[in-house]
C-alpha cells in the first residue's frame, strides 16, 4: 500500500510514474470516458426502428387513428402499454411525453413551483425549498435543483439506497424540506439498488410537508448486464409503496427510452397518482396539443412489449458487459496494492463509482485531461460540484469502443497512482 511506503520507496515510485505518464501524454490520446451515451454499435440495434417500422402506409394507431396529425395529449392506448413496461406500473396511470425524462421532471418541478399541488402553496412563493440529494449523484438532477433555486441537502447512499436514518429525521419537522431525488435501480453513478426496506421507508416516513415528492427517475429499470432478475430481486413498486402506505400523492416515477433506443429521439414517460395525473394533465394541456405519436407508433412496432424490451436489452448487455468487466478487471488488477481506492461493480445502468483517496480527484481528472482523457469533472457527483472529500470520480465505460476503453483505463490508473503518491509526498 502506498500510505506504507518509506518517503524514499516513494519518491522513487512517483519517478517512475512522472515518467510512464510523461510516455502516455506523449502518445497524444484523444479519449473518453465522461458521459453516459450508448456506443455507436448500440445505437445500430435498433436501426430497424427507423427503415421499416412506420412508413407512409402505416400510421395509423391501433384504434385506427391517424397519427399524422393533432390529438391525444396523454398517450396512444399502445404507448402507454409499452411504457408501463419501464415505470413497473399500469398503462391507466401512465402519461407519454416528448424525448426526454429529465425535462419532463423539469416540467413535474416547475409546476410545482408555479402552481402548488392539492391546494399547498406553489413552492416559489416560500422564503425556501430544501431538496435532498443521494450522493454520489447524478449531476442533472442537481442542475435542475439548483436551477430551481432549491437548496440542496447531500445525504449518503448506501449499498441499499439513501441513508433513510438521514432522510427520516430531515423530513420529519421541517416543512421546507420538499423532495429527495431516486434512481431505484442501478443509480447513477455508483449501480446501487434500492433495497425493499428502503422503498418502503420512503412510502411510510412521517414527512412536516404534506407535498414531498419523491422523484422516482427510472432512467435504468431495464438496463441489466446480467439478465432479468428474478420477481423477487425486483425494485419494490414505490406506487404500490405509497399507495399502501396512504401516502397515494408522495411520488412521481419517470423513465425513457433514451438508452433503449436513441438518446435524444426516444420516448419519456411518467407514472403517477390518479390525483397528480388529473393536474399534470390539466397543466400539461396548456403547454402542448399532443406529443409525438409517430415516435411513440415506431417504439410500440419495434420494442412490441415486457419480453421484447427484455430481448432488445439483452443485445445491449452483450456489447456493454465486457466494457464493465474490463473496467473491474483493470481497476482491481492495478489498484488493489496501492491502497485508499475503492469503486463500484455494478450489475446494470451505465456508470462505474470511483473513491479515490481523499484530495486526489480533482488532480486526477486534470491529468487525464492532460494525457488525452476526458472523464466526468470531479466533483459532478455531488450538489453544486463540491464533493467535500475530493475524492468521487464517475467512470463512464459505455461510449468507447473496447481497444479505446482499454487504453483510456490504463491512462485512468496511472493518474490515480501518481495523484496518490505526490499527494503522500506533500
Ligand atoms: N436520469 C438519469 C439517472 C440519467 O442517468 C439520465 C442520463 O444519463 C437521464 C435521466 C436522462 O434521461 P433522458 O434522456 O430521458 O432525459
Amino acid at each position: 500500500m502506498y500510505a506504507d511506503l518509506e518517503t524514499s520507496a516513494l519518491e522513487a515510485l512517483t519517478a517512475r510514474l512522472e515518467r510512464d505518464f510523461g510516455a502516455m501524454k506523449a502518445r497524444g490520446l484523444s479519449l473518453n470516458m465522461a458521459r453516459g451515451k450508448p456506443a455507436a454499435e448500440q445505437l445500430d440495434l435498433s436501426m430497424p426502428m427507423l427503415s421499416s417500422v412506420v412508413d407512409s402506409a402505416s400510421c395509423a394507431a391501433e384504434s385506427g387513428l391517424d397519427c399524422r396529425n393533432y390529438g391525444v395529449l396523454d398517450g396512444l392506448p399502445e404507448a402507454k402499454r409499452l411504457m408501463a413496461v419501464f415505470l413497473d406500473d399500469i398503462p391507466e396511470r401512465v402519461v407519454v411525453g416528448g424525448t426526454s425524462s429529465l425535462t419532463l421532471m423539469y416540467d413535474a418541478l416547475v409546476r410545482l413551483c408555479l402552481f402548488g399541488t392539492d391546494g399547498c402553496a406553489p413552492w416559489s412563493s416560500l422564503d425556501q425549498v430544501k431538496w435532498l440529494c443521494p450522493v454520489p449523484g447524478y449531476d442533472r438532477h442537481f442542475a435542475i435543483a439548483e436551477a430551481l433555486g432549491f437548496q440542496m441537502i447531500p445525504v449518503a447512499l448506501t449499498d441499499e439506497g439513501p441513508d433513510m436514518d438521514a432522510v427520516e429525521s430531515l423530513v420529519r419537522d421541517d416543512e421546507s424540506v420538499k423532495g429527495i431525488w431516486c434512481v431505484p435501480q442501478y443509480a447513477n453513478p455508483s449501480g446501487t439498488t434500492y433495497s425493499d426496506d428502503t422503498v418502503r421507508r420512503l412510502a411510510t416516513m412521517e414527512c412536516a410537508a404534506s407535498d414531498f415528492r419523491i422523484i422516482w427517475d427510472n432512467a435504468y429499470g431495464v438496463h441489466h448486464l446480467y439478465g432479468e432478475p428474478g420477481r423477487q430481486s425486483r425494485v419494490l413498486d414505490i406506487g404500490k409503496a405509497c399507495d399502501q402506505a396512504k401516502n397515494p400523492r408522495r411520488y412521481l416515477k419517470f423513465a425513457s427510452t433514451s438508452k433503449v433506443t436513441f438518446p435524444g429521439a426516444g420516448l419519456a414517460a411518467l407514472a403517477a397518482a390518479p390525483e397528480n395525473l388529473d393536474e399534470i394533465k390539466r397543466h400539461m394541456g396548456a403547454a402542448t396539443i399532443g406529443y409525438d405519436k409517430l415516435n411513440q407508433l415506431r417504439h410500440v412496432r419495434f420494442l412490441e412489449d415486457a419480453r421484447g424490451v427484455a430481448e432488445h436489452m439483452a443485445r445491449h448487455a452483450r456489447i456493454l458487459r465486457p466494457k464493465f468487466e474490463l473496467v473491474a478487471r483493470k481497476l482491481e488488477e492495478s489498484l488493489s496494492d496501492v491502497g485508499g481506492c475503492s469503486w463500484s461493480t455494478p450489475q446494470g445502468g451505465y456508470f462505474v463509482s470511483f473513491d479515490a483517496p481523499e484530495g486526489c480527484a480533482s488532480r486526477i481528472v486534470e491529468l487525464a485531461a492532460e494525457a488525452g482523457v476526458t472523464m466526468t469533472g470531479a466533483g459532478a457527483t455531488w450538489p453544486y460540484g463540491r464533493d467535500p472529500r475530493d475524492s468521487n470520480i464517475r467512470i463512464a465505460p459505455t461510449l468507447p469502443p473496447l481497444h479505446e476503453l482499454d487504453e483510456a483505463l490504463d491512462v485512468f490508473v496511472c493518474c490515480v497512482k501518481l495523484a496518490y503518491a505526490r499527494k503522500l509526498l506533500e
